[in-house]
């Protein structure tokens, strides 16, 4: 089994670091071709609005709505990607790009000038100790469906998510050394082979 990480912005590197550490096969995907070889694909933090015109520009964003919706590849969004895989996005510029992918609403930079990076325990669901999360300018699902399983809140919000094979963080995983969230994200990648 193949796992890609989008690799057109942002933190590409660590996801990819995690997937070989986890003993999974990790592909840079920067064209159709490297997407079509995956069974999931990690859409790392970065710049929500580039990462999305640039996947619209390489003809990404078609690819990765297809074969999420049939159910062949399995998508996790951190930070940004989480941006990116959801409905609607709350506080978003004009003609902001969006995958369209997940039934949460999200509003972006969601926890203040301040609070821009911090490090927080969080308890995420069936994992049997607290997992340490990096939070940097982070998003946050302010309303989700009922379909959407959450797997972590916060006082201000829930900040992982899941819906049959999408899975979103507002955190980055890929920067401690914790490998339970790809680990998580593998199993549900599994279901899509
Ligand atoms: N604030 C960024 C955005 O909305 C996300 C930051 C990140 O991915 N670390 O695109």
């Amino acid at each position: 089994m193949k796992i890609g990480v989008l690799s057109v912005q942002g933190a590409v590197s660590e996801h990819i670091r995690h997937l070989e550490r986890c003993s999974v096969e990790a592909v840079a995907v920067k064209n159709q071709e490297s997407l079509n070889e995956t069974s999931g694909l990690i859409i790392p933090g970065g710049e929500s609005t580039t990462i999305g015109k640039l996947i619209e520009t390489f003809g990404l964003a078609d690819l990765i709505r297809k074969r999420n919706r049939q159910g062949s590849l399995a998508v996790f969004g951190t930070c940004a990607g989480m941006v990116l895989i959801a409905r609607e996005i709350l506080d978003g510029i004009a003609g902001q790009p969006k995958l369209d992918l997940m039934d949460i609403s999200v509003q972006r930079n969601a926890f203040g000038r301040q609070k821009e990076s911090f490090e927080t325990d969080l308890d995420f669901k069936s994992f049997n100790f607290p997992l340490t999360a990096v939070f940097i300018r982070a998003p946050i699902i302010e309303v989700a469906s009922p379909e959407v399983e959450t797997l972590a809140e916060m006082p201000e919000g829930i900040v992982a998510a899941r819906q049959d094979n999408l899975l979103a963080t507002s955190f980055h995983p890929e920067l401690t050394d914790d490998l339970r969230v790809h680990e998580y994200f593998i199993g549900m990648c599994k279901n899509c082979i």
